[in-house]
C-alpha cells in the first residue's frame, strides 16, 4: 500500500534519509523505532508530502504522490496523520474537529457526517465529550479525538508520529488501547513510538532507524531479544 524506493532528503548539505526502502502492505502495522534525529518524523513527514523527497519514490497504492491541489488534499485524507501535539482546531468543539474534513472536502453533508463523527468520538470512548473544546479535555482525550478526526476521512492508512509522547504517563495507555484496537480492525498503519511495548506485541514489523538510515527491521519479537546489527544492541540496550 505504502511503497518507498530509493528515497533520499535533504535539508540543505544535511541528508536526513538516505536511500530508504520501505513498503508497508495493506493492514500491516509498523513501528519505526529510532534514537532522536534519526529520521522518523522526515520519513512519515514525506510519506504524507508534508516534506517533498530529494530524490527516489514513494507510491500509495501504486500511485506517486500527487504534487499539489485536490490530488494532493485526497493523499491527506487518504493517509490520515496523528501528531505528538495533537493539533486540533481550539475554537472548534471535539464533534466539530472531527466534521470538518468531511465536510470541507468530502462534501459530507453536516447531519451525515455528525452521525459518523459521534461514531467515531463513541469508537474512541469520547462519547460524552463531543461538545467539549480541545482545552477542557486532557491530552489523552485531546489525541483521542485527533484520531477520530483522522478516521474520519476514512484513510487507507495512519501515520502516527509518537503520538504519545506529549502525554502524562496516566493516560498513554487510553490512546495506546485505541491504537490497538485500529490495528486489530485491520489499519494500515506507520507508528513512530518510544513504546516498546507497543512496538513489540502490536506491531507486526520493527523498522529501526540510525541516521537517516534503516539499519535493521524484523519480526518484532526476534528484533528486541537477537537484534543483529550492534548499533540496534547499542540502542535497546539504552532503551531496555
Ligand atoms: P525525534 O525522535 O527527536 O523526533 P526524528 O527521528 O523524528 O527525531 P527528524 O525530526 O526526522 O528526527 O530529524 C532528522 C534530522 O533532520 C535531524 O538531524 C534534524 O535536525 C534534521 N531536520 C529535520 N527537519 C529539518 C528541517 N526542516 N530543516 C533542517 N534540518 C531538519
Ligand atoms: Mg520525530
Amino acid at each position: 500500500l505504502i511503497s518507498v524506493r530509493g528515497v533520499n532528503k535533504f535539508f540543505g548539505d544535511f541528508q536526513a534519509l538516505k536511500d530508504i526502502d520501505l513498503d508497508i502492505h495493506r493492514g500491516e502495522v509498523v513501528a519505526l523505532i529510532g534514537a532522536s534525529g534519526s529520521g522518523k518524523s522526515t520519513l512519515c513527514r514525506c510519506v504524507n508530502r508534508l516534506e517533498t523527497i530529494t530524490d527516489g519514490e514513494i507510491l500509495i497504492d501504486g500511485q506517486p504522490l500527487p504534487e499539489e491541489g485536490k490530488a494532493l488534499t485526497a493523499l491527506r485524507s487518504d493517509v490520515g496523520m496523528v501528531f505528538q501535539s495533537f493539533n486540533l482546531f481550539p475554537h472548534l468543539k471535539a464533534i466539530d474537529n472531527v466534521t470538518l474534513g468531511p465536510r470541507k472536502v468530502r462534501g459530507v453533508p453536516r447531519a451525515e457526517a455528525e452521525a459518523q463523527a459521534h461514531e467515531l468520538l463513541e469508537r474512541v470512548g469520547l462519547a460524552d465529550k463531543a461538545n467539549s473544546l480541545p482545552a477542557a479535555l486532557s491530552g489523552g482525550q485531546q489525541q483521542r479525538v485527533a484520531i477520530a478526526r483522522a478516521l474520519a476521512m476514512k484513510p487507507k492508512a495512519m501515520l502516527f508520529d509518537e503520538p504519545t509522547s506529549a502525554l502524562d504517563p496516566e493516560v498513554i495507555n487510553e490512546v495506546l488501547d485505541v491504537m490497538t484496537e485500529l490495528a486489530q480492525a485491520g489499519m494500515t498503519m506507520l507508528v513512530v513510538t518510544h513504546e516498546m511495548g507497543f512496538a513489540r506485541h502490536v506491531c507486526d514489523r520493527v523498522v529501526y532507524m540510525d541516521q537517516g538510515e534503516i539499519v535493521e527491521q524484523g519480526e518484532p519479537e526476534a528484533f528486541f531479544t537477537a537484534p543483529r546489527s550492534d548499533r540496534a544492541k547499542a540502542f535497546l540496550s539504552k532503551i531496555l
